[in-house]
This record gives C-alpha cells, sequence and structure tokens, in this order.
C-alpha cells in the first residue's frame, strides 16, 4: 500500500462545496489502496482577511498573537474536511502542525521547519484513518509557542510531512492545471510544463511563481521528493516537479522554463551615502538585525563632487515599514541623507538552465522589453536567471512581451484559472 500527502489550497476549499468537493477526492485516493495525509491550507482569502483584521486594532501585526491569529484559518478548514469525509463513510481525523509533529524555530511569522515527528499521524493511518493536517504551522522547539511558516508555507508542512513518512509522491492540488511557462493569470497562452527540474523551479518560485512555494521546493530537493503540482478541479495530469524524468515525463530541451512575475516587493533607497568602506556593510547589517531579508542591491557611481553615492535594494512589502524604521533609527551611524520608499515596482524573471550556454539570452530579454515600451530600473542575474526592476503598471505588458519573444506561446488558450482571487 502506497502513502501519499495531498495539499489543498486555499482555492480548492474556498466554501462548503470546495470543502465537499476535495472530500471526494481524498476518498478516491483512500479507496484506490493508499494511506492518505492530507495537508490543508484556510478557506479562499481567510488569511488576507484575519490579517486585515489585526491591522485594524494594531498598525503592524507581528510575533506571537500573530501566528495564534493565522493559524485560526487552517484550524477551520480542516476540522471541516474531516467532517466532510466523515459524511462519505470513511474515518478522518485533523491534527494541527504542534500535533502532527512539525517542529520548528521561534522565528514568527516566518519560522523554518527543524524536524517533523509524526507519531501521531502514523498511528491514525495504522488505524485506517485519513489523517488532515493543518498547513502553514508548528510549533516552537524552544518555546512551545505556535509559529507560522510564512505565506505559501502549506506546500512546505505537505512536502517536510512527505519526507517524513517517506511518502512516494506529494501531490500539491490547486486552481491551475499545474505549472505553466508564465502565471496562467497573466498569460493566457502559457503553456503546461509536463515536467521541470528542482534547479529551474527553485529560481521560478524564487522568481514570485507562487503556484509552489521556495521553501517547500528546497526541502523537495533536499529530501528528493517529486511533487505533482495539479488542479483540484479537473482530473488533468499536472506538472512533475523532480530530479530526473520518469517514465513518460516529457522533457522540452528548451533554454527557457518559463517567465516570472512578483509585485510583492519595495524599493529603498538609501541617498548620499559617504562612499568608503563599511557603509554598504553598515546598511545590510541594519537591515539583517532586523530579520529582513533581501533581494537586489545596485550601488549608483558615486558624483565626484560630493563623494556621497545612492545604494538601492529591493525587500518584501511586508518588511518596507520594519527596514525604514532600523535605518532612520540607525541614521547617526551610518550617515546618509535621506531615504526614499517605492511601493510601485515589479520584478520580471526569466528562468531557464539552457542559458548557461546560449548567447543572446540577455540581449533577447532586454529587446523584448524596450519592444514593449518598459523601462529597466534594476537589473540582476544568476547562472539560469535574469530578472528585471519595472514598473508595477508595465508588469503584465513586460511578461506577455517576453513570453512571446521567447517562443513561449502555445497554440491554444489551455491555461485555465479555475478559482480563487489571485489575492
Ligand atoms: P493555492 O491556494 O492552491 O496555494 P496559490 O494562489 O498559492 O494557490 O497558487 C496558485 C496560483 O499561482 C495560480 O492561480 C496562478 O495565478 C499562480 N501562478 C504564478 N505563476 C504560475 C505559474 N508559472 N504556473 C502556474 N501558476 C502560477
Ligand atoms: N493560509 C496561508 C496563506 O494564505 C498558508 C497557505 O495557504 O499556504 O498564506
Ligand atoms: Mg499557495
Amino acid at each position: 500500500m502506497g502513502l501519499v500527502v495531498q495539499k489543498y489550497g486555499g482555492s480548492s476549499v474556498a466554501d462548503a462545496e470546495g470543502i465537499k468537493r476535495v472530500a471526494k477526492r481524498i476518498v478516491d485516493a483512500k479507496k484506490n489502496g493508499n494511506q492518505v495525509v492530507v495537508v490543508v491550507s484556510a478557506m479562499g482569502d481567510t488569511t488576507d482577511e484575519l490579517i486585515d483584521l489585526a491591522e485594524q486594532v494594531s498598525p503592524i501585526p507581528a510575533g506571537r498573537e500573530f501566528d495564534m491569529l493565522l493559524t485560526a484559518g487552517e484550524r477551520i478548514s480542516m476540522a471541516l474536511l474531516a467532517m466532510a469525509i466523515k459524511n462519505l463513510g470513511h474515518e478522518a481525523q485533523s491534527f494541527t502542525g504542534s500535533q502532527a509533529g512539525v517542529i520548528t524555530d521561534s522565528v514568527h511569522n516566518k519560522a523554518r521547519i527543524i524536524d517533523v515527528t509524526p507519531g501521531r499521524i502514523r498511528t491514525a493511518l495504522d488505524e485506517g484513518n485519513i489523517a488532515i493536517v493543518a498547513g502553514f504551522q508548528g510549533v516552537s522547539q524552544d518555546k512551545k509557542d505556535i509559529t507560522t511558516l510564512g505565506r505559501g508555507g502549506s506546500d512546505t508542512t505537505a512536502v517536510a510531512l512527505a519526507a517524513a513518512l517517506d511518502a512516494e509522491v506529494c501531490e500539491i492540488y490547486t486552481d491551475v492545471d499545474g505549472v505553466f511557462t508564465a502565471d496562467p493569470r497573466v498569460v493566457k497562452k502559457a503553456r503546461k510544463i509536463d515536467w521541470i527540474s528542482f534547479e529551474d523551479m527553485l529560481e521560478l518560485a524564487a522568481s514570485g511563481s507562487k503556484v509552489l512555494l521556495h521553501r517547500c521546493v528546497e526541502y523537495a530537493r533536499r529530501y528528493n521528493i517529486p511533487i505533482h503540482v495539479r488542479s483540484s478541479f479537473s482530473g488533468l495530469r499536472g506538472t512533475w516537479v523532480s530530479n530526473e524524468p520518469q517514465g513518460d515525463q516529457k522533457v522540452e530541451h528548451a533554454i527557457i522554463s518559463g517567465v516570472a512575475h512578483d509585485v510583492s516587493e519595495a524599493k529603498i533607497t538609501v541617498v548620499g551615502v559617504p562612499d568608503k568602506p563599511g557603509e554598504a556593510a553598515a546598511i545590510f547589517r541594519t537591515i539583517a538585525n532586523a530579520e529582513i531579508n533581501i533581494d537586489m542591491v545596485v550601488q549608483n557611481v558615486s558624483a565626484a563632487s560630493t563623494g556621497l553615492t545612492d545604494i538601492s535594494f529591493t525587500l518584501p512589502k511586508s518588511e518596507g515599514r520594519k527596514a525604514i524604521d532600523a535605518l532612520e533609527r540607525n541614521r547617526g551611524t551610518i550617515g546618509f541623507e535621506s531615504l526614499r520608499y517605492d511601493d510601485q515596482i515589479a520584478k520580471i524573471s526569466l528562468v531557464g538552465a539552457g542559458m548557461k550556454t546560449n548567447p543572446g539570452v540577455t540581449a533577447g530579454f532586454f529587446e523584448a522589453l524596450s519592444d514593449a515600451g518598459v523601462n529597466i530600473e534594476l537589473i540582476s542575474t544568476s547562472e539560469i536567471r535574469i530578472s528585471v526592476v519595472t514598473r508595477a503598471d508595465d508588469v503584465n505588458e513586460a511578461v506577455r512581451a517576453v513570453h512571446t519573444a521567447f517562443g513561449l506561446d502555445s497554440d491554444s488558450d489551455e491555461a485555465v484559472v479555475y478559482g480563487g482571487t489571485g489575492r
């Protein structure tokens, strides 16, 4: 008998009908002879609604109580799903992240999983139950406080449980038919990818393709857990993400795997920084001490007359206020003239292992953006990715232009979005 871990995202369980539909799929997997562990997200936009609510009572909600609040969303869906399964005549038990043995560090709101001890899940399965686990949450090893894993974290819960339970596959059910060459909400002619390597998927996820969370792909690669991304609304086969293609998984020898975009970042420019050793270090130490991860960094050439330079960097919008406050507090020791904050930016990335060996990809990318009249503000590259920052208003047009320029458009409009608000 095989063991499968299935994860259902918020859009798949948005309402009572959705929960009943998903319950049927789960029961089918059980009837096919599998032991089934299900990880479930909060219903629809519940997490966003809880965040909105928190913001009404506290300007920048964070920390322990914020995690207590947000984990309530997954508690609701896990219990309802277990009830719906029981109603179909099968045994199911729901578990919080803590009960399922998801042990994390103690960084509230973006905790990392450090161990999974799924004893109770094993017992539930051995007794013939379907086990339902609340995604996105755990318990901290030292303080035994409830933590959350960061937005989209249920994907990571699923892969971590799959690894701990030695599952054959981790199935991620969502509101599109798999991983596409671009976000189907933006590019109707995006193509479904049959198989993609962990390496390329990691870059797509890190660049904003939220169909899979970056940490979840990292985890899957480390423990070599194949992921099957597919729709909970259709019976279609989806996208396999793994080290090597298996069986009939089609490999496309395209240079480019896809185009990703991200509108969740903001840009801070530190204006008038003395151009001398130690300045960049002081700025980024300040940001690091505030536990903020940054993405791109650019330093302008200093004006000869003043000896001052500007340093810009991007970071999640959700950390913007915290970063500005931290820099302002240390203005005296760092020494800069002013700060500029810009949250009307977008990042567009082109990803593909083939670009390592194919000259002209960068030129083609910039040409496509220029033909679309899109101005580039920042650039960063890795071996298999090029990213640029543009105005947020230009993002959809830019993604479509690049998708077409690299020959990724499909002949049909196969990219269907079944549900969800894309929030
Ligand atoms: P869930 O609620 O199931 O976790 P998410 O909203 O987190 O779903 O992720 C699914 C969404 O990811 C899709 O609706 C789609 O808009 C978006 N997306 C972004 N890039 C891609 C891509 N390359 N392929 C498929 N979906 C993508
Ligand atoms: N409910 C959480 C969120 O919306 C976690 C998840 O859906 O994966 O971010
Ligand atoms: Mg998600």
